[in-house]
């Protein structure tokens, strides 16, 4: 049995550790926020709380297919039939498909804190600011000058432009690679006390601010307005529009994005519950390295992320479990 650290509690490190523990390791997981999930996060505001990030989960592959059929058998999951609409100039229309899709119940985060659930240990609120291999194991120091010591092998789970200074000493020809664009995104989050007077519950929008809004009341297993929650909506801006204003005053943002998102449904402006906006600076990948994952030829360490296989929950499950068997082939040809 090895010891083994993942950094990064996203779904790709999240896959590894699955792979990892059937194998018999012990695992170690560090996540520089306080929670898991990384960009499959939910936020909650008073009495409010939405998916923050990534709103469903598809698949292509068949091995992830399988993989949510188990998860929906074990009640992680829930189909969320969601009725796609299209908005436009030309105005809102129903856009039926018959794609599955997917979400965590009763959010996102529930589906990582599962899969976290076999980490031997967690530990959050802990940035990993280095890697150093020395006589044949990995030490690794925090922020906050933490030292952790004595893994036989370490899997790395974050975007390319976090990844890249972990890599630098250790492995520079790995750091190299990672010169991969991320695209980033406003999120806006909405709550209202009355339900909006629409039959749109998620929309694919062209719009100059906002590409996508969906309301996550609902999704299967949320607190419903008909029992007296609020009603919950999220709100995306589309890549372009955030990278021009990736740093304007929040408050402007959060009033253009707020216009911008009663103009799409055609509403009058309404009084909100609550509110949350959140900037992510490495949203979705702009051009992934379809690699699967990252891994030196001289050290145990593999390096995983939806960047380095499909910009998605799926591309990112099928990038840590390629770590992860990689991970397992250097272990077993170094014994
Ligand atoms: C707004 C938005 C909407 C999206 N919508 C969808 C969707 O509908 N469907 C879909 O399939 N995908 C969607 N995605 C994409 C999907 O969320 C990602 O592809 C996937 O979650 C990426 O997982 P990951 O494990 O590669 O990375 P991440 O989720 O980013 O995980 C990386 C983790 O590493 C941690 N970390 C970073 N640096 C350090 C460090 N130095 N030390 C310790 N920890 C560190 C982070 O805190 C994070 O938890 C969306 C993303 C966003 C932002």
């Amino acid at each position: 049995m090895a010891h083994i650290a993942i950094i990064g509690a996203g779904m790709a490190g999240l896959s590894a550790l699955q792979l990892l523990k059937q194998a018999g390791h012990q695992v170690t997981v560090f996540d520089k926020s306080r929670g898991s999930g990384g960009r499959m996060a939910t936020k909650k505001v008073g009495n409010a709380s939405w998916d923050m990030g990534a709103q469903f989960i598809r698949s292509h592959h068949p091995e992830f297919s399988k993989v949510l059929r188990q998860w929906q058998l074990d009640g992680w999951i829930e189909e969320w039939q969601m009725q796609p609409h299209v908005i436009d100039d030309q105005g809102i229309r129903p856009s039926p498909d018959d794609i599955e899709r997917f979400v965590g119940v009763s959010r996102m985060t529930a589906l990582s804190r599962r899969l976290l659930a076999g980490a031997d240990e967690f530990i959050p609120s802990c940035r990993i600011i280095s890697c150093q291999y020395q006589a044949g194991q990995w030490q690794l120091c925090s922020e906050d000058n933490r030292h952790f010591n004595g893994f036989d092998a370490l899997v790395i789970n974050t975007p390319p432009q976090q990844a890249k200074p972990l890599l630098q000493q250790p492995a520079p020809e790995l750091a190299a690679q990672c010169e991969v664009d991320m695209l980033p995104a406003w999120s806006l989050l909405l709550a209202f006390q009355q339900p909006l007077n629409s039959d749109v519950k998620a929309a694919f929008v062209k719009h100059p601010i906002i590409d996508f809004i969906s309301c996550n009341s609902d999704k299967p297993q949320r607190d419903k307005p008909a029992a007296g929650a609020l009603q919950t909506w999220v709100a995306h801006a589309n890549h372009d529009w955030t990278r021009a204003h990736c740093d304007s005053p929040r408050d402007w943002v959060q009033q253009q994005m707020l216009d911008a998102f009663f103009a799409v449904l055609r509403l009058d402006a309404r009084p909100l519950a609550e509110v949350w906006l959140h900037r992510w600076l490495y949203a979705i990948v702009d051009q992934p390295l379809h690699k699967g994952a990252l891994w030196s030829e001289s050290l145990p360490l593999a390096v995983c992320g939806d960047w380095l296989e499909q910009g998605a929950v799926e591309g990112a499950w099928l990038s840590g479990r390629k770590a992860a068997e990689l991970t397992q082939q250097r272990l077993g040809a170094d014994r």
